[in-house]
């Protein structure tokens, strides 16, 4: 039988999503986990195991599954020996110690004795003996940011992107425990078939990623002006410049980094360019 390579991804929960949403770019055709708990890709030698978050990376240590997409929250947390891939570039946020907006907070002192509840127990530990600090942890396993309200704790330590929850539960954001994105993660003992599975997996989601990134960027010139707005443009190599019917007009096409292009606007329109296009790219190959 052919290998097939097993990708653990959340059952249900925030990182599921954009996980079926990055494989489904990659031109893999799997079906979402509502009712199943493996899913098999009818295009790739791939199966999709549907897991609990905090039980992917035991998972993938065991080799049960042979890769797995998880946030680096829950690998520093979990400690298991697995290897990071690739990073993906959804689920950003922060592990952070918040406190009640009342609380006159002086600095990282102030945690000294106090209680801080928290679902990462382990992050948290090794953030406080960093800073030589000894306070009583609360381990609790979900709606932690309530725990201040209701008299548990006295500080909180828990994911924060936006902030609008610790918000709206009156806290405010004190110290950065650490920073997380979603990971592509492997077993560090995968066969040489399954390590092939596995690259041709990582180049397509490169590809994703890097598309994701970038736009191409089409715009008309007066000839004469090509020399200054080549100048500006960011550009992989050169721009690739055609001339117009018209006379004396060209135009001009380039890729450029998506977080660029509102730099440069007023840029190129100050330079003569005119007629800007800006579209998606949907795979790109570097
Ligand atoms: P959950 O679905 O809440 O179990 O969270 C799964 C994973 O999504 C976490 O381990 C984090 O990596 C990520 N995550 C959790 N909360 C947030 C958040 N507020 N913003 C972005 N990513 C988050």
């Amino acid at each position: 039988m052919e290998p097939r390579l097993k990708i653990a991804i959340q059952k249900s929960g925030r990182l599921q999503e954009d996980s079926l949403r990055l494989l489904r770019e990659c031109g893999i055709k799997v079906d979402d986990g509502k009712d199943q708990l493996r899913a098999q890709a009818r295009n790739f030698p791939l199966d999709l195991l549907y897991l609990r978050n905090s039980d992917i990376p035991q998972y993938i240590e065991d080799g049960v599954a042979h890769a797995g997409i998880l946030g680096e929250n829950t690998h520093l947390e979990k400690q298991k020996d697995i290897q990071p891939v690739l990073s993906l570039g959804f689920a950003k946020c922060r592990l952070s110690v918040a406190v009640a907006k009342t609380t006159e907070y002086s600095g990282l002192q102030w945690l000294q004795g106090k209680r801080i509840a928290t679902s990462y127990p382990n992050s948290l530990q090794a953030f406080l003996k960093n800073h030589e600090i000894k306070a009583e942890i609360h381990e609790i396993s979900g709606s932690v940011e309530i725990a201040p309200n209701i008299g548990l704790a006295d500080a909180i330590c828990d994911l924060v992107s936006s902030g609008s929850t610790l918000f709206q539960n009156g806290l405010e954001e004190k110290e950065v425990v650490l920073h997380s994105e979603a990971n592509l993660y492997a077993n560090k003992q995968l066969d040489p078939e399954l390590t092939n599975i596995l690259r041709k997996l990582i180049f397509r989601i490169q590809s994703v990623l890097e598309a994701r990134q970038h736009r191409y960027l089409l715009m008309n010139a007066p000839t004469n002006c090509v020399e200054r707005i080549t100048q500006i443009l960011p550009g992989m190599k050169s721009p690739t410049i055609m001339p117009l019917a018209v006379e004396g007009w060209c135009s001009i096409h380039t890729v450029i980094p998506e977080a660029r292009f509102w730099d440069i606007i007023d840029e190129l329109k100050a330079s003569g360019a005119q007629g800007i296009l800006i579209t998606p790219i949907e795979k790109m190959i570097l």
